[in-house]
């Protein structure tokens, strides 16, 4: 994304360029990679993971890496073949278990590992994978994904990865399925003489290898596998500790030497950033692992325990408002957006890509319950309407499940906008707001379906959501309410929607705010005269038509 200068519209740009890059494309047409790529097949439903030891020596002259992945897992089935994905043009040059080297049958980018000895459900075995070569590059990151590999302004070498989508599997041997989380994770980078690596989760220790080190990062915490980074740069740091709901929450930047002054100033919307969001959406889930910023080559990604930046130190989205609004100036957009999927696709996490609107519908969302908290109701309302200005209705929100797929760009403003109309629903802000911190309590580190997500909103609002959920996530109809006024009365329905669909809306009638509960059905509400006008709430996102 840093090379993003070239384009001069501000507001449309980001979908744009997510849909001519590959991510969030439309596909119709799936192949069997895609089936094992993106489904929990027999040989991985087998085995749950329980710890990876990563550890890589990356070399940015050759763009080359190499490395082994140390798997752990526990035996929860029968045993099958063991699934392992790794994506060319990267190869495994060995497997190991029980001191055993083992065979591997190849297929595509999913590798299927003969296992030698026994395995008893409940034991928990070890993996050793052995791996090597030049992995794909990312031309457009992070919206195609893979290594980036740059040069900082002193013509050091500045090198980051990124992969959501794509999978992680484009740059280390993996499970590459969202469904099962890693426990805990050690990543251990070899980085070239004079440079920096910095991952998830706390630095454990830093080796000498010759004129190299190699820096050992733990997470502590589940992590999903394109959560994990490696940043290789000249970088410099510095830190605060931030007095939080969990109590001390350390927050660490790293960044390039050339930018530390600006970044102490610029970074001060991570502080604020943690207040607002601690406040809507309850404790920052990973206290143990710390939060870090860490600036890359690239615009940013909400990487766990070290959302990473790239934003040119600028506030909104690369010094543009995408609303239209002003109040996208308010803030630096990647540290808001990327750091607000701590809670939203960290914390809780889509099983299946094709519910990537968990992630992006509610960090979308986040960035205008941090105005809020900030600027009050009424400048976070502007923004989220504001950001319908990108909205396409194309193709539904929600994506195809088990072949690595995912919806329309509308997962973004229109899923924000969707929980902003919730909003108007709950017509309580204290108990929403109970609502949000309720989710990242109940799912806490774990991953879910779109179901129980909306089971739980149901749940939670004491409204029956269904209608609500398959409307927006499911079709591209907006719903519509059509009226007209005639004869003392106002005749009402609603259009383009689902079966069932009933959502009340709230409008003014000659400047008197009131709820009106439209059906499929026309009704009819007396007025004192013909003379009527008819408002609705600009907050629910809804079409009208008058006839
Ligand atoms: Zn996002």
């Amino acid at each position: 994304m840093k090379k993003i200068i070239t384009l001069t519209i501000s507001f449309f740009f980001g979908i744009l360029l997510l849909q001519a890059q590959g991510l969030l494309t439309e596909k119709n047409h799936f192949t069997r990679q895609d089936t094992l790529r993106g489904s929990i097949t027999p040989e991985r439903s087998w085995w749950d993971l329980t710890y990876y030891h990563l550890n890589i020596k990356v070399e940015p002259d050759t763009k080359f890496i190499s490395g082994s992945n140390t798997i752990q897992y526990k035996v929860v089935d029968s045993q099958k073949d063991l699934q392992i994905d790794l994506q060319l043009p990267l190869k495994i040059t060995k497997v190991v278990q029980d001191g055993e080297e083992l065979n591997v049958v190849d297929d595509g980018n999913a590798h299927f590992i003969k296992l030698n000895s026994v395995q008893n459900i409940g034991s928990v075995k070890t993996l050793e994978v052995f791996y090597e070569g030049n992995p794909k590059e990312a031309i457009r990151a992070p919206w195609d994904g893979g290594f980036s590999w740059e040069k900082d302004n002193n013509g050091n070498d500045f090198v980051a990865t990124s992969c959501q989508g794509l999978g992680a599997s484009v740059w280390w041997p993996c499970k590459d399925h969202m469904y099962d989380e890693v426990d805990s994770m050690l990543i251990s980078v070899n980085a070239p003489k004079g440079l920096m690596d910095v991952s998830n989760g706390r630095l454990r220790s830093v080796e000498q290898y010759g004129d190299t080190k190699t820096y050992s990062w733990f997470v502590k915490n589940p992590i999903n596998n394109y959560g994990v980074n490696v940043n290789i740069g000249n970088y410099v740091h510095f830190s605060e500790i931030y007095d939080g709901e969990k109590g001390h929450l350390d927050m660490d930047y790293y960044v390039l030497k050339d930018n530390l002054e600006k970044a102490k100033e610029h970074f001060k919307d991570a502080p604020k950033m943690m207040k607002a969001f601690e406040y809507w959406f309850g404790p920052y889930p990973f206290y143990e692992d710390g939060y870090k910023l860490v600036q890359v080559p690239y615009l940013g990604m909400e990487h766990q325990s070290s959302v990473t930046y790239g934003n040119q130190y600028k506030k909104g989205y690369l010094g543009n408002d995408r609303t239209g609004t002003g109040w996208g100036l308010k803030f630096d957009f990647i540290i808001i957006h990327e750091s607000g999927h701590e809670w939203f696709a960290n914390n809780i996490t889509y099983r299946d890509i094709a519910d990537m609107w968990i992630h992006e519908s509610f960090a979308n969302y986040s960035e205008n319950l941090f105005l809020d908290y900030y600027y009050g109701k009424e400048a976070a309302s502007q923004y989220v309407i504001g950001t319908r200005l990108r909205i396409k209705n194309d193709r539904p929100i929600i994506g195809k499940y088990g072949v690595n797929n995912e919806g329309s760009g509308d997962m973004y403003a229109k899923g924000g906008n969707m929980l902003h109309t919730l909003r108007q629903l709950v017509e309580d802000d204290e108990k929403w707001r109970q609502i949000l911190r309720g989710l990242n309590k109940t799912f806490y580190h774990q991953t879910v379906t779109t179901q129980q997500i909306e089971n739980y909103l149901s749940e939670q609002t004491d409204i029956d959501l269904t209608e609500f959920f398959n409307q927006y996530l499911r079709t591209i109809e907006i719903p519509t309410l059509e009226y007209l006024i005639d004869n003392k009365e106002l005749k009402y329905h609603w259009t383009h929607i689902v079966d069932n669909f009933d959502m009340p809306v709230q409008v003014m009638i000659n400047n008197k705010e009131q709820w009106l509960f439209p059906t499929a059905k026309w009704k009819t509400l007396p007025l004192q005269s013909n003379n009527t006008v008819l408002n609705v709430d600009r907050d629910f996102y809804v079409d009208v038509n008058k006839l």
